[in-house]
């Protein structure tokens, strides 16, 4: 027996970028807007530092267009880039009035600082270091009271559902192992990163790369796969854990500063920046200390410790559970796999190439980070192509009412198979293979043995047939993605970086 939903706009993923699509939707649609676990599942949940946007009295636009296009390396899509700066200011205005608690000034003004690669402060955030669990939690109750919004906890989606045209109708779930069939008119992907093929990433464990699998799947395109984000300042644990700890790089950008083992200061002669280069630089120089030590160390005792306290109360929490005052000690940490730059090939619209699917968020890819994206850009990109997206959805015609069921018979995966145990045998080994040949720094030759040992696990595969089944095949093919396009580019490139041809 399988359920079946009719609704006007499929939202996959309550992320920012699900959640602010959803509220930009005009009333008159049915939204159901789903993910597969709970709300705070999410990589929006995590965020930290916060989103830039040029919003200071010394800052315009045109320097966060300036900014971001460095960042990018002459990869940025310079449109869509100008649209992002433009537009940022009036949705960070927005987030506001719908009761984002974002930290003030001692005027009583939004509170802004710096983080790398951007020679303004341009940064708003709240909670301190929590900017993402307020932003989600405030946008929640917003929809959580908005009757032409429904959400659907616990709602795995495991395929697109596609019209002759190749247009994109609905998808198919699993919720609580039962199978659905959620017929919609527009459906918007919103599922976030990948982060979850690699042994060490900030990225929650729903980070399996769902979307970009669906999308591909259904025969959209993707593009710049390659370009994978090491954030520079994972928390170094000896221990193995599922989800590696940030410290965000509003830290450096309040003054701390890397050392090496011999406690030297090792930015300094490597970038103008030092310390704030961008994100690629600084986890490059970091790699390269990490030749004969695990870790390097943030040293953030310069900063007034009740500064300090009172900005990163998360990060100070999390450190003095592991015997770290963050005040007094250096702080371990080490490259970590933070975020997918490429993703779902998106116009301005953040319309996909068929007809019917949208893509918004992390899984996307607008061309605004080009091939390395500037820190808390990405934040602010859900919120301007969420809302562009919302536009476009409503200024479409409107479904008619009585549309039928697409048929489903032969796209359902079913759950009738308990194969979880060897799932996880299979993850491990798609994130040895990410670690050896994806990382911070690649060689062609390694890329090749790389997709060839991708093939290998995509072979060996059974078929889906349950959730852990389908994200392990999920991560499978985003790895691919991520590996093929990374062997198809032979020159180095913001994150991409090849060190031997
Ligand atoms: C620790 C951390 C700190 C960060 N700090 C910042 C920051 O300070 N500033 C900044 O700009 N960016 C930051 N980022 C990046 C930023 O948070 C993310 O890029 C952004 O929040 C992504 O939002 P999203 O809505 O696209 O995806 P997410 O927030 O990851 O949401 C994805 C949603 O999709 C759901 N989902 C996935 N697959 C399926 C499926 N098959 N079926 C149903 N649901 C599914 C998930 O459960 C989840 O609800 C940070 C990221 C991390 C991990």
């Amino acid at each position: 027996m399988t359920d079946q939903i009719r609704t006007d706009v499929l939202i996959v993923g309550s992320g920012l970028a699900g959640l602010y699509t959803a509220l930009h939707i005009d009333k008159r649609l049915s939204v159901l807007f789903t993910t597969k676990e709970s709300v705070d599942s999410s990589s929006s949940w995590l965020a930290q530092g916060g989103i830039a946007a040029a919003i200071a009295k010394d800052d315009t636009p045109e320097y966060h267009v300036e900014d971001t296009l460095l960042a990018g390396a002459g990869f940025c899509d310079e449109a869509a880039v100008r649209v992002l700066a433009a537009e940022g200011p009036e949705d960070v205005r927005r987030l506001a009035e719908m009761r984002v608690p974002f930290d003030l000034d001692a005027e009583g003004e939004l509170a802004i600082t710096r983080e790398g690669g951007h020679t303004r402060n341009r940064i708003v955030h709240a909670g301190g270091d929590a900017t993402g669990r307020e932003t989600v939690r405030a946008l929640m109750m917003l929809a959580a009271n908005r009757a032409s919004i429904s959400f659907l906890g616990g709602c795995f989606i495991t395929g697109l559902l596609t019209g002759e045209n190749g247009s994109v109708n609905g998808a198919l779930a699993l919720r609580g192992g039962r199978k659905t069939v959620i017929s919609a008119r527009f459906v918007v992907l919103a599922t976030g990163g990948l982060g979850q093929i690699y042994s060490n990433t900030t990225n929650p464990l729903a980070a399996t790369g769902d979307g970009f699998a669906l999308a591909a799947k259904a025969g959209a395109v993707l593009r710049d796969m390659e370009f994978v984000q090491f954030h520079p300042t994972g928390l170094y644990s000896a221990e193995p854990s599922e989800r590696a700890f940030l410290i965000s790089e509003a830290v450096r950008g309040e003054g701390a500063v890397l050392r090496n083992k011999v406690g030297e200061r090792f930015m300094t002669g490597v970038h103008p920046m030092a310390d704030l280069a961008p994100r690629d630089i600084v986890s490059r120089a970091i790699v390269r200390e990490l030749k004969d030590a695990p870790f390097v160390s943030l040293d953030a005792t310069e900063i007034p410790a009740e500064r300090l306290l009172q900005r990163f109360p998360t990060i100070a929490a999390e450190c003095a559970a592991r015997g770290i005052d963050i005040a007094r000690d250096w702080i371990p940490v080490r490259p970590v796999q933070h975020y997918q730059v490429g993703g779902v090939s998106v116009n301005l619209h953040a319309q996909t190439t068929l007809p019917g699917l949208y893509a918004v968020g992390e899984v996307s890819c607008t061309g605004v980070h080009g091939a390395n994206r500037l820190a808390s850009n990405s934040m602010l990109e859900c919120l301007v192509f969420g809302r562009r997206a919302a536009e476009t959805m409503n200024s479409e015609q409107y479904p008619s009412t009585n549309e039928q069921l697409p048929n489903t018979e032969e796209q359902q995966t079913t759950d009738n198979r308990d194969a979880g145990v060897t799932a996880g045998v299979y993850q491990a080994k798609i994130r040895r293979i990410c670690d050896e040949y994806a990382g911070v720094i690649r060689t062609v030759s390694g890329l090749t043995r790389g997709l060839a040992e991708i093939e290998r696990v995509l072979a060996d595969l059974p078929e889906p047939h349950t959730r852990e089944w389908a994200e392990t095949r999920n991560m499978a093919l985003s790895a691919r993605a991520v590996l093929s396009a990374a062997r198809a580019r032979r020159e180095s490139a913001g994150t991409h970086y090849i060190e031997k041809l």
